[in-house]
């Protein structure tokens, strides 16, 4: 269109300026996870992003397991982060990438700091280091240890490697400036000594890089141009810079920053989740009570609701939170003209209709989704019995309420006409039958254009019905409270998190059913089958959202 206009995101201006000024001739970039837990929404808007530049401007992107640390990291979450990339579209092709493969050039980068007089080995302590290095307002003094020269200090890194020095005894560290107004630049650890085994170079290092060096030397081997980071990393762009200027790369990456992305009300950090985790307060990573993209799948989101979601959300130079119920509206827009609308009782009461020949059965046609015919039709039978929500009926209905009660006439849903004409009760006084009548001259579709009812009820026909359970989800903080109590920083939980329905009944269109299917049932929200322990012969599915929302678009 000739008119249409193309906005671009800061990002994106930055990369179209660096190559019409010739700085670069091609687009790389990459999503440099951490194996120590699993992804959650805000890594899925950094991959997103990534995964997207590249393509937009022809690139490549590059998966890059960050595994410099041997504490945390495991393989069942290498494993996980694959699946999770994959899942939202992510390609690398072959370029899959482990830090920790550099770990010999790494060293190498060192031993040229060391050699250009740019890296010493310093033999104060954690405490003392922490003294020397000052405070926002004060410089920081020089260590004892500075000016080593450059042969002992190869000698000493030597003997590091060598596993001569037990945790902690030594670091490397670069040699740039103690009274830098800028904290990382005053002579940061570039190693530490660490005899740890690492789950994939075993016990080969026992010397280990820092976040702050390791990760420019990943991009520059990489030829990494744009290295997209969150915020926090602005403060350590100029020690970036300096490692890819002072270790002489050839193609030397550009560190942009970005505002990361925080949902209200939900738990984002690794750090949380984990703790959730361990604590048995969740079932597992995927939980779907988490915004995990595991939990996330499970619980019935879409790669394009995803997609979806982090478009609207735009990409920022300032910290803000997104609304939840946006990614609730993605969900409901992606689905709304994909599935199937079908009829599900969620606490069932037993509606009986007098005139209907007992025994006798009819086979109605249901569109599957009046917005969208090619997902055509299907024949749900209709019969004497059936169930229907308990809140559908009232003994005693509140002004403006059209359904179910005494004397009153409903339709029901792709049905009939009934009127309710009694009511049975239990000995606890609930409610247990409704009676009603049916008029045959009503059917759906039949062209009747007598008189009209305000109501219109969904039902599920009693004898033919699949036995489900439905989970139903709540935020796992309290929205009252805030996510974190101010006190001690653990998180408000709200008890209501989840509700577990035993015994829903759905139409009988559920044959084959596999787990992630999911369908909307009408009135109740979306839902999808759970992949953990929905079985074919006892269902469980997971509510992914209502249907309601007072959420707007933001303009
Ligand atoms: P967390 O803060 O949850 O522990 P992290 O930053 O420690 O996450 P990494 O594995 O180090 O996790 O992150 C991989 C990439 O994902 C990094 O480039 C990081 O900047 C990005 N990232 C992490 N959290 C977010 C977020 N909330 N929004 C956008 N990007 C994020
Ligand atoms: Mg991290």
């Amino acid at each position: 269109m000739e008119n249409e206009v193309v906005s671009k995101n800061f990002i994106e201006q930055e990369i179209d300026k660096d190559l019409k000024e010739g700085v670069y001739d091609t687009v790389c970039t990459r999503f440099p996870p951490e194996p120590n837990g699993y992804l959650h929404i805000g890594h899925a808007k950094s991959i997103l992003l990534n995964y997207g530049l590249a393509q937009k401007y022809n690139g490549t992107f590059h998966m890059r397991f960050d595994d410099t640390n041997p504490t945390k990291e495991k393989v069942e979450f290498v494993d996980s982060i694959k699946e999770d990339i994959k899942w939202l579209g992510a390609d690398w092709k072959d370029n899959l990438f482990f830090a920790s493969d550099y770990f010999e050039a790494m060293y190498e980068c060192a031993v040229k700091l060391i050699k250009k007089g740019k890296a010493y080995v310093c033999d104060l302590t954690a405490e003392e280091i922490k003294e020397y290095r000052g405070t926002l307002k004060e410089p920081g003094k020089n260590s004892p240890y500075r000016d080593r020269s450059v042969e002992e200090n190869l000698e000493l890194f030597e003997a590091m490697r060598d596993g001569k020095f037990e945790d902690g005894e030594r670091v490397l560290r670069a040699k740039i400036d103690m009274a830098s107004p800028n904290i990382n630049m005053r002579d940061p650890i570039l190693y530490r000594v660490a005899h740890m085994t690492h789950h994939n170079t075993g016990d080969q290092w026992c010397i280990y890089p820092m976040y702050d060096f390791a990760h420019p030397i990943e991009d520059a081997i990489e030829k990494i141009t744009h290295s997209i980071c969150t915020l926090e990393f602005e403060d350590h762009r100029p020690l970036y810079d300096w490692v890819v200027r002072e270790c002489e790369f050839d193609h030397p990456p550009r560190q942009i920053e970005f505002a990361k992305l925080y949902l209200t009300n939900v738990v984002t950090g690794k750090r949380y989740i984990k703790k959730l985790v361990e604590d048995g307060i969740v079932d597992g990573w995927d939980d779907p009570r988490l915004v995990s993209i595991a939990a996330l799948r499970r619980r019935g989101f879409t790669p394009e609701s995803i997609k979806m979601f982090v478009e609207l959300c735009g990409v920022s130079k300032s910290n803000s939170s997104v609304d939840y119920a946006m990614l609730e509206y993605c969900i409901r827009e992606d689905l709304k003209m994909k599935k199937p609308r079908m009829m599900a009782v969620m606490d069932p009461i037993k509606l009986i209709i007098d005139n209907y020949p007992e025994g006798e059965v009819e086979y109605l046609d249901v569109a599957n989704n009046l917005e969208n015919e090619a997902l055509g039709f299907r024949k749900v039978p209709f019969c004497r019995e059936l169930y229907i929500e308990r809140e559908d009926f009232m003994e005693e209905p509140p002004k403006k309420y059209f359904r179910l009660f005494p004397g009153n006439e409903v339709r029901l849903m792709h049905a009939y006409f009934v009127k309710c004409e009694s009511f049975v009760k239990d000995e606890n006084g609930n409610v247990i039958e409704v009676h009603c009548t049916y008029d045959p001259e009503t059917k759906c579709g039949s062209g009747f254009t007598g008189r009209k009812v305000k109501g219109t009820i969904h039902w599920v026909p009693a004898p033919y019905a699949t036995k489900a359970e439905l989970r139903l989800y709540e935020n796992i903080v309290d929205e009252e409270k805030g996510v974190y109590n101010k006190e001690d920083g653990s998180l408000n939980l709200n008890p209501n998190s989840l509700t577990i329905l035993k015994d829903c009944y759905l139409e009988p269109s559920f044959d084959g059913v596999q787990a992630y299917d999911s369908f909307q049932f009408v009135r109740n929200g979306y839902f999808c089958v759970d992949a953990k322990d929905s079985r074919p012969d006892a269902l469980v599915f997971n509510r992914i959202v209502s249907l309601k929302s007072s959420f707007r678009l933001p303009k």
